[in-house]
């Protein structure tokens, strides 16, 4: 499943191939997805040009110039391609749920196996609104997020604090692959409660994710599975992972195995030497 970085990445390789262009043509396959819209409505974009891009959380916003934008997120295995409209690749696709055809040449393509994914068009002023943009966290990436933010939000909490991390509603975009990253960094356990957190590991913590999250846009993203940046190439921030998917193998610090084990549901992976129970 793409994170932030993965996300991000998207977003900013689609601005040079999309943004000042107007859409020709929009087409959807007759399977739903999580949400999508009608192909009534995804009509309204046609002859629109896109201004702007936008990441929230693991949404992209693509904004056009008549009042609508287009809501796409990724879900599962979904993957965004932009492609010359006599690409033979492109033909041969499958899995396409939505294509968009620029004036000026090029195909943007939503593929999504496991159809998790969405696309909805939306009134751009009626975005923060959405029902899926009204119950976000802050972004990790902004100043917003930092030690204060997250000690206050974690105070009460006797949750631990792997699945705070990736509570949305708190802070967005940070998933198993970036909350296993910074709880190593920070050294500390994933099973740790998080009101037991001070103000300072606070601090330590935040800074470790936007360390991680920043490397890893840095290093192209994570690429397992399904995960191609919109020209189909890859990302090679999983050659860095110091404990995500590395299970009984060694830590790249001090040698000790790396452990898994399941958490809400989730794999986990820590290293029981650098990462402690107690702050
Ligand atoms: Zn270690």
């Amino acid at each position: 499943m793409p994170e932030l970085p993965e996300v991000e990445i998207i977003a900013n390789g689609l601005r040079p191939f999309i943004i000042g262009k107007s859409i020709g043509d929009i087409q959807r396959s007759a399977l739903q997805m999580r949400r999508d819209s009608p192909q009534s409505e995804l009509l309204r974009l046609r002859s629109q040009s896109v201004m702007k891009i936008e990441r929230r959380a693991k949404y992209i916003v693509i904004h056009c110039d008549q009042g609508d934008s287009l809501l796409l997120h990724l879900g599962m295995s979904g993957r965004l391609l932009f492609h010359n409209a006599a690409d033979e690749l492109l033909k041969n696709t499958k899995h396409k749920h939505l294509t968009i055809s620029f004036h000026q040449g090029g195909t943007l393509t939503l593929v999504d196996p496991r159809r998790f994914g969405m696309y909805e068009v939306i009134r751009t002023r009626d975005i923060k609104q959405h029902p899926t943009m009204n119950n976000l966290g802050v972004e990790p990436l902004e100043a917003a997020f930092d030690a204060h933010y997250l000690h206050t939000c974690i105070q009460q909490s006797d949750r631990n604090i792997k699945n705070i991390l990736m509570d949305g509603r708190i802070v967005v975009g940070v998933g198993n692959i970036y909350a296993s990253e910074s709880l190593f960094m920070t050294g500390l356990h994933p099973a740790i409660i998080g009101a037991s957190l001070s103000l300072l590991i606070c601090g330590r913590l935040v800074q470790a994710i936007k360390e991680v999250l920043i490397k890893a846009i840095n290093s192209g993203g994570s690429s397992l599975k399904d995960y191609v940046h919109v020209d189909g190439s890859i990302g090679g921030f999983q050659d860095e992972f110091m404990v995500y998917g590395r299970q009984a193998q060694p830590c790249k610090i001090c040698e000790s195995s790396i452990v898994r084990f399941t958490q809400g549901g989730r794999a986990t992976f820590f290293c029981p030497t650098c990462q402690e129970m107690a702050s």
